[in-house]
């Protein structure tokens, strides 16, 4: 519950915000949002995420606190709570689900598949990004924003609608989009940092990627990968490629898309999006993951590329055939 967390929050003296690993425009959002508050609040603050954060975010300068496990470890601090942000399961933070357990855990998510790993939670999927959440809560300890704090606040409700343009979009998310512009936030800010900030590198990959595409069912699946070997030859990593998900989505008439990242040699994430009615959460459960009706994803390790593709897609058109007929 929310009143609960605002609580706990509000006696607590050090406290640990962590995000998930592979972390995107929202989780950092809500680590940081959460993170600043809190310091403004005068409460010693660490923000972890396990996982390298991605370039395009770098042009904030406040992603250079964000630690990892190992960095956190050496700083030998004590939280007396940690509060998890933008998590569905404890699989999702890398090393520090070694702290469930040890010390007063509370997380805040928005994800339709949210396994309740932790005592105290609020949990609530009709939120289109988990910074509104933490907008809400900020509100509630009566935190006072600025412009920097209010930019990197929008930056989650703007990634995980999609610019205000995804159907989890509603009145509420273009609310708090306005309310925080209000407080100073600079939308062309993250626009410009997200959408046109590419490596000519990026598009090279991804006419790769386009020339591997295979459409299916009459044109509702649509399906590539790129492999490490893709990524070696172009020049890119993993944080090249989370976009182009959603660009396939963007086809004419695909009503679900996917996209097979060999990320690592034997780690292959699955980025899903649907358009309308396919439920991906339902389905990335199936496999192993998890996320929202409209996006999710899930992670295969100690496989090829080739082979996840060979297991996943018949999976897929099975369930989607199934939804067809109902
Ligand atoms: P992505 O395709 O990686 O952008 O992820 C889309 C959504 O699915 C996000 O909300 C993620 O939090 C969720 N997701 C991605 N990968 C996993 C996973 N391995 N397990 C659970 N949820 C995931
Ligand atoms: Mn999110
Ligand atoms: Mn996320």
């Amino acid at each position: 519950m929310k009143e609960l967390i605002v609580k706990e929050l509000l006696n607590a003296d050090r406290v640990l915000v962590v995000g998930h690993i592979m972390p995107d425009g929202d989780d950092i959002s809500s680590v940081l949002s959460l993170s600043i508050a809190l310091k403004k609040l005068g409460k010693e603050v660490v923000s972890g995420i396990d996982w390298k954060i991605p370039w395009i975010f770098e042009d904030l300068e406040e992603v250079e606190e964000i630690v990892d496990y190992e960095r956190f470890k050496e700083m030998n601090f004590e939280p007396d709570l940690m509060v998890v942000v933008d998590v569905s399961s404890r699989d999702r933070i890398g090393d520090f689900k070694e702290l469930i357990g040890k010390i007063k855990t509370a997380v805040v998510d928005h994800h339709t598949t949210h396994d309740h790993f932790t005592d105290i939670w609020w949990v609530d999927p009709s939120y289109g990004a988990c910074a509104q959440m933490i907008y809400k809560i900020n509100k509630e300890l009566g935190v006072k924003y600025d412009e920097r704090l209010a930019t990197i606040n929008l930056m989650g409700v703007l990634t995980d609608t999609g610019f205000l343009r995804f159907p989890n979009a509603d009145e509420r998310a273009y609310r708090d989009a306005t309310e925080l512009v209000s407080l100073g936030g600079k939308p062309y800010k993250i626009s410009q940092m997200i959408l046109e900030n590419k490596r000519l590198e990026q598009f090279k990959l991804f006419a790769e990627v386009l020339e591997n595409l295979k459409i299916e069912l009459d044109g509702l699946l649509a399906y590539s990968y790129v492999s490490q070997e893709m990524y070696k030859k172009h020049g890119c990593t993993d944080e090249d490629s989370s976009g182009f998900v959603n660009e396939i989505r963007s086809i004419k008439g695909v009503e679900v898309a996917v996209m097979f990242l060999e990320i690592k040699p034997g780690l292959v994430h699955v980025s899903m999006r649907s358009k309308e009615w396919f439920d991906l959460a339902e389905f990335a459960k199936k496999i192993g993951g998890g996320g929202h009706p409209r996006a999710a994803g899930a992670t295969v390790e100690g496989k090829k590329v080739e082979d996840v593709v060979k297991e996943v897609v018949p999976l897929l058109r099975q369930e989607i055939e199934k939804e067809l007929k109902r």
